[in-house]
């Protein structure tokens, strides 16, 4: 009996191993995609050694290889008559649960390979929500910052122009990430409409509520987020009341994740943008950020101008310096290392739970881990927005809205139920606590099983 257990193992060993060293040669200069892949396939194999069949049907080697990417070249004119070229991305990756869904990022450090780690993410993510969505995600190395609105626009339009070809409300879902707000998917959203001659809504998420968009779609990932770490914290008898929180960022999830950790009874001590962080020790006054960031679309550095009690510190790593109890880090991939994992540790941090994609290298992850740190890994902490993106999809399939009230507490559902799925798969392939293997597990199986059912191709 022991010696099955133990050739099992090495046999999923083995086939892991031999799928990551052929996709290392693949992709040798893509760091961020293999740093992906390689999280994923340590936790997957308990699974391979329970469940030959996926070996005997190669679904690590079918689930890693995208289903297609497709790069295109933006050319637009900016306000000085100069024509720019941008290169745009869709990585359509897996559709066996349903349509490729995944945002469109701009950022200038968009590549192939962050495409990819988050295409992939992707994936496992939407299978945990539950609900009929594959895995994509997209975007351009075009840089938003300092543009004005009439050059976004005419970004948008022509990224649209040939991006209209490969999508559709039951092929492909873009919907928004980092750069990408409502003003830059209604811009999207019109250029789609005007080429396609139809009203079909269920194209893109994160529209403007009341133009197709879902209320409490802005607001989802961010309060996921919280109600992902209140289950989390249930679990060890606690709640966020007068707990200390740090957030990282103050875009979309960073604000919404205040928001609703205040809303809970916490006290959020900082946040930051790619510049610098703000320190508050007397709690973020958040009425005040959303001025900053979302109606004036200032640097975070001017919070300082109106509150005594804040100082600004230039620098992004700096911000895990501070003594909390929760640390929320929402801003981007690798801004904690193991580094800032063990100054985290030492302060006597409770639980990090993931807003952005990756924000905790590998090696920090295995310090939270090994330090006994309650961990949400993003690919479920994180998952409420692509979750209520599909809701959106929902209320456009059935020409319909529902209220803030309906569409908060459907996220709500989604969020204990991602966060029991990971527990439970945690514990049943023996790894109670260990969400990051859970949410893992959890993701691939579902994908792998209809993998296998629907044949090969
Ligand atoms: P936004 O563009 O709204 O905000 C991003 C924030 O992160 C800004 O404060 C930005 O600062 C900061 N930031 C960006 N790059 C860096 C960097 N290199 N170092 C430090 N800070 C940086 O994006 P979102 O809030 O939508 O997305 C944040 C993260 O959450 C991303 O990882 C995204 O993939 C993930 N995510 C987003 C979802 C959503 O629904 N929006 C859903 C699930 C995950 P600055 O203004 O200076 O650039």
């Amino acid at each position: 009996m022991t010696t099955q257990v133990v050739s099992n193992t090495q046999y999923a060993k083995e086939y892991i191993d031999g799928v990551f060293e052929a996709l290392k040669e693949k992709n040798a200069h893509q760091p961020e995609f293999l740093q992906a892949a390689e999280e994923i396939f340590l936790s997957l194999v308990p699974v391979f050694e329970q469940n030959p069949a996926y070996i005997k049907h190669n679904v690590l080697a079918r689930i890693v290889e995208p289903d297609r990417i497709i790069s295109f070249r933006v050319s637009w004119q900016d306000d000085n008559n100069k024509v720019q070229v941008n290169r745009g991305y869709r990585v359509q990756y897996n559709n066996v649960i349903g349509p490729y869904k995944g945002g469109l990022r701009f950022h200038p450090t968009v590549n192939e390979s962050i495409m990819k780690f988050l295409a992939f993410e992707q994936i496992f993510k939407n299978a945990l929500t539950g609900q009929p969505i594959g895995g994509g995600k997209g975007g351009s190395d075009f840089n938003p910052k300092g543009k004005s609105n009439s050059e976004i626009m005419r970004f948008c339009q022509a990224f649209m122009t040939e991006l209209y070809r490969h999508i559709g409300p039951d092929v492909d879902v873009p919907a928004g990430d980092i750069g990408v707000g409502a003003r830059e998917v209604g811009f999207l959203w019109g250029q789609y409409k005007r080429i396609r001659g139809a009203y079909e809504a269920g194209v893109l998420t994160g529209k403007t509520p009341g133009y197709g968009g879902s209320l409490a779609r802005k607001e989802a990932t961010g309060y996921g987020l919280v109600y992902f770490v209140e289950e989390m914290l249930r679990e060890a008898n606690q709640t966020f009341f007068e707990k200390t929180v740090v957030v990282s960022g103050s875009g979309n999830v960073a604000i919404y994740a205040i928001e609703k950790a205040q809303h809970f009874g916490a006290r959020v001590l900082a946040c930051s943008d790619s510049a610098g962080y703000i320190h508050d020790p007397e709690g973020i006054d958040i009425k005040l950020v959303k001025e900053i960031k979302e109606i004036n679309g200032d640097r975070i550095n001017t919070y300082v101008e109106y509150r005594p009690t804040a100082t600004y510190h230039e620098g992004c790593t700096g911000i895990w310096s501070i003594p909390c109890d929760i640390a929320l880090p929402c801003a981007t991939q690798n801004e904690i290392d193991g580094d800032s994992a063990r100054t985290l540790i030492a302060n006597g941090t409770q639980v990090v739970a993931e807003g952005a994609n990756m924000p905790s290298n590998l090696e920090a992850i295995n310090e939270f881990l090994n330090a006994g740190v309650l961990f949400g890994p993003g690919k479920a902490a994180n998952a409420g927005g692509v979750a209520v993106s599909a809701l959106e999809m929902a209320q456009n399939s059935g020409r319909t809205y529902w209220s803030f009230q309906e569409v908060d507490e459907k996220l709500h559902g989604i969020m204990k139920s991602i966060y029991a799925q990971s527990s439970e798969a945690a514990k049943k392939y023996g790894y109670a606590g260990n969400l990051v293997v859970g949410s893992n597990i959890a993701g691939f199986v579902k994908v792998a099983d209809g993998l296998i059912s629907e044949g090969v191709y």
